[in-house]
């Protein structure tokens, strides 16, 4: 059974949501929600759930917000944009895999070279139980405009470019809360890596475009942030 692994209230009205196998952000305030990625497609009962802990109803939903198009972050976003007339936005350059018109994602051939290694069988068996090789696409999402972002609920975030793990990937800095959901372009933890609970990349791979990654990752400004909110692992206060 999915189960969601752990949630935190961050600061007022965010609350972290470590969900089976990558992570989701519900802000909520004044009578709105709105999420930052929304797990796998199975997930979406959990993200619901999660609405619904912080207070709010699923139907609140305002906006869906994509770190990048990936099916563990793109969940079922489709859907519960339909069901409560929700947004689905993402960076410009993102727009293109949100939208499926191109797939940036991990094929099985890509992972043909580490399929010997331990807990890749695994990792991708369940991967694709939860839905990840479904099809995901938004052609309905739109681009969010400028790099600042006011939310429904009182929030704003900073867009924060981060090119790499995909083209138009992107992180979200709170900074009232000093929080950074870093989706993708740095992790700290993966059913694929060893160490829980660093900060690091995930591994090559999974990765469009591996030097962008790196640099992406290395020129990530963390010096102002106190909580790392990442797209897999656990949350991490600096
Ligand atoms: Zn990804």
């Amino acid at each position: 059974m999915r189960e969601i692994r752990s949630t935190t209230e961050v600061a007022p009205g965010i609350l972290f949501v470590e969900g089976p196998a990558s992570n989701w952000t519900v802000f909520h305030g004044g009578g709105s929600v709105e999420l930052v990625d929304c797990g796998y497609p199975a997930d979406r009962p959990l993200v619901e759930a999660s609405i619904r802990q912080a207070g709010a109803e699923p139907a609140a939903l305002r906006r869906i917000l994509i770190t990048h198009g990936h099916s563990d972050h793109l969940g079922a976003s489709r859907e519960l944009a339909a069901d409560s007339g929700a947004r689905v936005q993402t960076a410009a350059d993102e727009l293109p895999n949100v939208r499926r018109e191109v797939t940036e994602q991990v094929t099985v051939a890509d992972l043909l070279p580490s399929v010997l290694k331990r807990g890749t069988v695994r990792w991708a068996v369940e991967a694709i139980r939860a839905g990840g090789l479904g099809d995901v696409g938004v052609p309905a999402a739109t681009a969010f405009d400028g790099d600042t972002l006011a939310l429904s609920t009182g929030h704003r975030l900073q867009v924060v470019a981060t090119p790499g793990h995909t083209s138009g990937h992107v992180c979200f800095f709170e900074p009232d809360a000093r929080a950074l959901i870093t989706g993708d372009a740095v992790v700290t933890g993966h059913a694929l890596l060893r160490d829980a609970g660093e900060l690091q990349q995930l591994p090559a791979f999974f990765h469009h475009d591996v030097d962008g990654a790196e640099r992406s990752a290395r020129l990530l400004d963390l010096c102002d942030a106190t909580a790392v909110l990442p797209g897999h692992g656990p949350l991490l206060r600096l």
